[in-house]
């Protein structure tokens, strides 16, 4: 747990440096095209709804540019202009304007609707596609990969990328098709006065870019010195018991305080550097308000242009640097919208196990034995994990690997179950080359009980029949038998229908562990792989299940990895690794006259 915890600082350190306040217009344009690339394909799935919220989208805009528009017409032929047509020309303005905002109310609503069902489909398809992706990572991914690093992707990062996603449509697109329409209108309206406000676009990004890198950095301060705060909290939440019994209050006080007060005097640099990055804004805007409002009204009185061209303008120049406003404030989210997409690109990259090739064959039920010839296999580097392994694993026999921690003992067992394929040497099951198998086939006749083995949060008569998912009712209570864990099942108020996730600490480890177990035997696996199944609980439960496995593995092949000498002793065989080399075999009585590294072992175990 501390581990997923660390990790997700990690995810927000990584975060914050994606979320710059302001922002450059290149940064914007890759955020926009990265979004873009990231929801496409998904998007194009949803045709009609993409259709409506297109059609909508137009229609708004054009509503919102015909407003400003009807406001010339108005002003010019109804109450500046003669009199005989100015009654009719008002209704019929004032009519079409009524109706077309009521139509293009419901229109906005109606599409609207379709936007939220579009969208959220988007992100349930990526959602799937990014858990399926999941299942076919490979156990190298899984191994070097920290959990917290994958659950963020589902979590903070879904999250920000859907909250872009929320307000692409409004803060985004809309304003954007608006200042484009706008845009269009001024220069209907009068190019020069037009060509005159567009000065409006460059003139707002100067002051963003005069003062960005200091906000930038004054806000990567803030951050760094937030950062560091809450560091002096955790130290001095998880060692109270040393804060009390030191009597550290005043000194712990101290520092808190010192970090507080650089917290303060980093906020109020980024606090008033952004402020001034958003008030630059607003204050070119109004400079240049100012010139367009005197040119305007001096060409109105010059009757260069009407009075109703003046105030048209007037209302749309005020539309443009609002819609200016909208989109600066959502790049922000876009940008870190995009990063997220990124990191959960990086995941959808991970490259998927291969899929077994066409001529990939079954493996049949083991007959004769199990065989590893002159078996290599490195995790990567240089190290060997495993080294000249050879090894004869008669059918129906019960086999331990035993060997000093880090000797390899798990690696066999992952080779054999191919979460790994080895790098040198092959192994077979009869005749049949493993590597060249269908993974699935071979899996199927084995079963697994691990150390740490995860109960589902479903019922225990599930749990278990995942081990087998044809099995009937009958079944699940036979194994269960068989693994000496149906009494303890049947004791339990809801019996089989306990939900182990809330029941889970009711069980002991080794009724957990007997539940496994029965997942395990349900299969009727042909080969039974226990991974240091019983080295977790304590001697008693230890020789309780271990005599459960021994009657269990009747009639099968039996491989148990272990450290724990003194559960196998009674096997038919023993093989003792040692940094991934065999150096032993044989029985318990012929390794202990052998006085080598496993009597050695065996002496120091007691
Ligand atoms: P054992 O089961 O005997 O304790 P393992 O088979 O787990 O030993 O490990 C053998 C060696 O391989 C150890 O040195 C271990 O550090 C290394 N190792 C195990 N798993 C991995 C992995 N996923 N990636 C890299 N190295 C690993």
């Amino acid at each position: 747990e501390d581990e997923d915890e660390d990790d997700e600082e990690d995810e927000e350190d990584e975060d914050d440096e994606d979320e710059h306040p302001v922002f450059t217009a290149k940064e914007a344009a890759g955020a926009f095209t990265a979004l873009f690339r990231f929801v496409w394909p998904h998007i194009t799935r949803y045709p009609k709804w993409l259709a409506i919220v297109v059609f909508g989208l137009l229609a708004e805009t054009a509503f919102n540019v015909a407003f400003p528009l009807s406001l010339k017409y108005l002003i010019d032929d109804v109450l500046t202009g003669d009199s005989e047509h100015a009654y009719r020309t008002l209704i019929i303005i004032l009519a079409t304007l009524g109706s077309l905002g009521i139509v293009v109310s419901i229109i906005t609503i109606w599409y609207e609707y379709y936007d939220s069902v579009l969208m959220s489909s988007v992100m349930a398809d990526i959602r799937a596609k990014l858990f399926e992706h999941l299942q076919y990572l490979s156990a190298g991914f899984y191994s070097r990969t920290k959990i917290g690093t994958i659950t963020s992707r589902f979590g903070s990062d879904m999250t920000t990328v859907d909250d872009a996603l929320r307000h692409m449509v409004t803060w985004g697109v809309l304003p954007f098709l608006e200042l484009l329409a706008g845009i269009g209108l001024m220069f209907y309206l009068n190019w020069q006065l037009a060509s005159l406000a567009l000065l409006l676009i460059p003139i707002t990004l100067i002051g963003p870019r005069l003062l960005s890198g200091r906000a930038v950095d004054a806000s990567y301060q803030e951050r760094k010195a937030a950062a560091g705060l809450v560091a002096v909290v955790q130290e001095n939440v998880s060692a109270q018991n040393v804060v009390k019994a030191f009597s550290l209050r005043r000194i712990s006080k101290g520092w808190f305080h010192d970090r507080n007060m650089i917290e303060r005097e980093q906020a109020i640099r980024s606090r008033f550097y952004n402020a001034l990055v958003e008030r630059s804004v607003t204050i070119s805007v109004l400079m240049l308000h100012l010139v367009v409002f005197g040119v305007g009204a001096y060409l109105t009185y010059n009757e260069d242009i009407t009075l109703g061209t003046f105030v048209t303008f007037e209302s749309v120049f005020w539309e443009l640097s609002y819609n200016i406003g909208h989109v600066t404030q959502f790049v922000p989210v876009a940008i870190s919208g995009s990063g997220a997409t990124k990191h959960i690109n990086d995941l959808l990259d991970e490259p998927a196990r291969g899929q077994d090739p066409e001529t990939a064959a079954e493996v049949p039920r083991i007959q004769r034995e199990i065989t590893f010839r002159d078996v290599e296999f490195s995790y990567g580097g240089e190290q060997k994990q495993i080294e000249a392994l050879n090894m004869t694993i008669p059918a129906g026999s019960r086999i331990a690997v035993v060997g000093p921690s880090g000797s390899g003992k798990s690696t066999v067992l992952n080779l054999l179950l191919r979460l790994y394929d080895p790098t040198g040497g092959t192994i077979r099951i009869d005749d049949t080359d493993i590597v060249k198998a269908k993974r699935d086939s071979l899996r199927a006749q084995m079963a697994v009980v691990f150390q740490e083995n995860l109960l589902f949060d479903i019922s225990i008569r599930e749990n278990i029949r995942l081990g087998n998912p044809g099995a009937t009712d009958e079944e699940v209570v036979k194994a269960a038998k068989a693994a000496e864990i149906h009494r303890f099942i049947r004791s339990l108020p809801q019996g089989y229908d306990t939900v182990v996730g809330e029941r889970g600490n009711m069980m002991s480890g080794g009724q957990r562990q007997r539940v496994a177990i029965a997942r395990a035997i349900i299969r009727n696996p042909a080969i039974l792989l226990l991974d240091e199944a019983t080295s977790a609980l304590d001697h008693g439960t230890e020789q309780a299940i271990n005599k459960t496995l021994m009657k269990v593995a009747e009639g099968r092949t039996m491989i148990t990895v272990t450290h724990r000498l003194h559960s196998v002793t009674d096997m038919d065989k023993i093989f003792v690794l040692e940094k991934g080399r065999l150096v032993e075999s044989g029985t318990h009585a012929e390794l202990m006259k052998m006085k080598g590294v496993y009597a050695h072992l065996f002496k120091r175990a007691g």
